[in-house]
């Protein structure tokens, strides 16, 4: 054999996987990891060094991915399944990530309309995303970044932009490999980006602490078989193959309906639904059905033979009195064990079938359960009943305000207090010079309404409808004392109510609103200087940024502290030039930021020898607010609902 030949061969021998003992795997970087599973089959070298990358090191890191997919329906509850997933593994002594993936074409949720697609939750680093990312914050307590949600629009953005910068040089860009290939690459590097427990809102402790996580929960958005979904099924079935088997799994969120008297559980819609994830080369782990009763046995028993999925991961998600329950639910049927188990976490039993294990991980004992008892409960047990109005632009839409609703919920928990929301149509408020209504004569009954609230939010917003009603209702509120919270327009709103009704501007309005205002004094709130008019895809002042409380307000009081980290999104701001004006006549700015353009108005709020709680904020503070740990501006106006509440009904009872 001449040198030339020998050297060949044993390049084969270095190289070829099969070469190499079972027990371990040649990825081609050239370093060896172990690995008790055959390799997968797409071997290495035909993988991109990117993504080779990002596979061994989860591989080594032994991060594991868990994705939620959903079938029959959309709207089946995908979110809380996924996050109360989350829930389980914090309980085991996890940290967990999530992503979840929108397979529409819009490259974030930054400019998609509240009516269309529910709220835009906004993130610590100013990404605007998918309501959802919010269940997830809210259930993990944790802070996720931009990366977190994945479009179709952001995956092929990413792929174009790569290929104008010649990285395929020579090659036909295609769904399969490039955009596959980007989708697993993104979810990886997702999976191993460094999550803090809580915002920094929590402030320093060690939660707060930024690392990597050793869950990644993905969800996969619409419904399985949508046209859009497709690289996204076939980027997570190859992302299977090129982790193992132990390293991912799959969870199918179905419906299982009820028909008939007696009522008899459908099977269909499921069998069919695993049915096309299995022609789609995904085969699910377990199955989660939604549904009004607890699965029978005999369901079960039908599911598991029509999808092969073993009667012990066929959990039954029926509806429960909170949705703090759902974790609970799941550990009753055992759902952390079989999630340990599949996955190989902790203690691993070979050759058992992952759904008849024991329960080997005892969590309900975990702080993190027990806190999770004493919040499903304590929804069930309200000591009284508090009505909160909420006087916005997009009431129809259930979903417009989700983080404030959330919000409202985890605040009226720690008071323990049924919460009721009176929805209030804005442009229903709205009196003119006459007292008639003046935008809107379809709901007579919204004053009556407002009156009876024991509280009120006038929440975040753009567009003009509406805005006098919401003007008109801070009025109200003020002179009448009625607890008050407003965020973001809801502060502009309160900034320009009292400039007209108590500093005397009588024309005082936004630049929002009317761009040709007489005098600089009536432009109460103002565009600011850095915004761009004409993009208007994640162009506001947007994120996370400090503002420093004064000593002695009702903020500093219910934060605690001196300096809170809250998240933006607006591109108007309160005229700095009117501050003063306005201070001497009594509406404090309590809160401000110091950033590049100067100061800026962040809270401001009446003493509370003037009004019992009127405080409003530039800031979201609905986005920062989780079950254990309520946001404080919304604690405040519940703990001052349920004071003043209870003052009237003592008042009630001497007459
Ligand atoms: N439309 C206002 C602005 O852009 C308020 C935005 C909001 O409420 N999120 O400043």
């Amino acid at each position: 054999m001449t040198l030339q030949y020998l050297l060949l061969f044993s390049c084969i021998l270095i190289v070829h996987p099969f070469s190499l003992p079972s027990h371990q795997v040649k990825l081609g970087g050239g370093s060896t990891i172990h690995n008790k599973r055959c390799r997968p089959l797409r071997t290495s070298s035909h993988l991109p060094p990117k993504l080779e990358h990002l596979v061994q090191d989860t591989l080594d890191s032994d991060r594991k991915i868990v994705v939620v997919t959903g079938g029959v329906l959309s709207g089946i509850g995908k979110g809380v399944t996924a996050s109360s997933m989350g829930v389980l593994f914090r309980a085991m002594g996890y940290r967990v990530t999530a992503l979840k993936i929108d397979p529409y074409l819009n490259v974030d949720a930054g400019t998609m309309s509240p009516f269309e697609h529910g709220e835009v939750f906004v993130l610590d680093d100013g990404g605007e995303t998918d309501l959802d990312l919010g269940n997830y914050e809210r259930f993990l307590s944790v802070s996720l970044t931009k990366d977190s949600n994945l479009s179709t629009g952001k995956i092929y953005q990413s792929v174009i932009e790569r290929e104008r910068v010649g990285e395929y040089l020579g090659k036909t860009v295609q769904v399969v490999p490039h955009i596959s290939d980007a989708i697993q690459e993104w979810i990886l590097k997702v999976a191993q980006t460094p999550v803090s427990r809580f915002s920094k809102v929590a402030n320093d402790n060690d939660d707060a602490k930024d690392e990597p996580p050793e869950v990644c929960i993905v969800e996969l958005g619409g419904t399985l078989g949508d046209i859009e979904s497709m690289p996204f099924v076939e980027a997570l079935r190859q992302l299977q193959e090129n982790l193992g088997y132990k390293n991912l799994c799959f969870a199918h969120v179905s419906l299982v309906p009820s028909l008939g008297d007696p009522a008899e559980q459908k099977t269909k819609p499921t069998q069919h639904s695993v049915k096309s994830m299995m022609q789609l080369g995904l085969r699910p782990d377990f199955l989660c059905c939604r549904g009004k009763e607890q699965l029978e046995p005999s369901t079960v028993s039908k599911l598991s033979l029509f999808t092969s999925v073993p009667k012990g991961a066929i959990v039954s998600l029926h509806d429960v009195s909170n949705i703090y329950r759902v974790p609970l639910m799941m550990i009753e049927q055992n759902v952390h064990s079989m999630l340990a188990q599949r996955l190989r976490l902790g203690p691993y039993e070979k050759g058992v079938d992952y759904s008849m294990v024991e329960d080997l991980t005892q969590i309900e004992e975990s702080v993190v359960i027990k806190d999770w008892k004493k919040l499903a409960d304590s929804v069930d047990e309200p000591e009284s009943e508090c009505v909160i109005g909420i006087v916005g632009k997009y009431i129809e839409q259930g979903d417009a305000y989700l983080s404030v609703v959330k919000a409202l919920t985890h605040a009226s928990i720690a008071t323990k207090q049924r919460l009721r929301i009176e929805w209030i149509e804005a442009s229903s408020l709205c009196k003119d010079d006459d007292g008639d209504d003046a935008e809107n004569v379809s709901d007579e009954t919204a004053w009556d309404r407002l009156k009876l609230c024991d509280g009120v939010v006038v929440p975040g917003g753009f567009g003009s409808r509406g805005m006098e009603g919401k003007i008109q209702t801070i009025q109200y509120l003020r002179e009448n004392k009625v607890p008050f919270l407003g965020i973001c327009l809801g502060m502009q709103a309160t900034v320009i109510e009292y400039c007209r009704n108590v500093v005397g501007i009588k024309k005082a309005h936004s630049a929002e609103f009317f761009d040709d205002l007489v005098k600089d004094e009536e432009d109460a709130v103002i565009f600011m200087p850095e915004g761009d008019r004409t993009r208007l895809g994640g162009t506001m002042r947007l994120g996370v940024r400090e503002t420093v409380l004064l000593e002695g307000s009702i903020a500093r009081k219910m934060y605690g502290s001196e300096k809170v980290m809250e998240r933006h999104r607006h591109r108007y701001e309160v005229n700095p030039a009117l501050v003063s004006r306005l201070e001497s006549a009594g509406l404090q700015f309590v809160g401000r930021n110091t950033d590049e353009s100067g100061q800026r108005m962040e809270v401001c709020e009446l003493s509370e020898s003037t009004h019992p709680y009127f405080v409003a904020s530039q800031y979201h503070p609905e986005f920062t607010s989780r079950p254990e740990l309520p946001n404080p501006l919304f604690l405040g106006l519940l703990q001052t609902c349920k004071k003043t509440a209870a003052a009237k009904s003592k008042a009630t009872v001497a007459n």
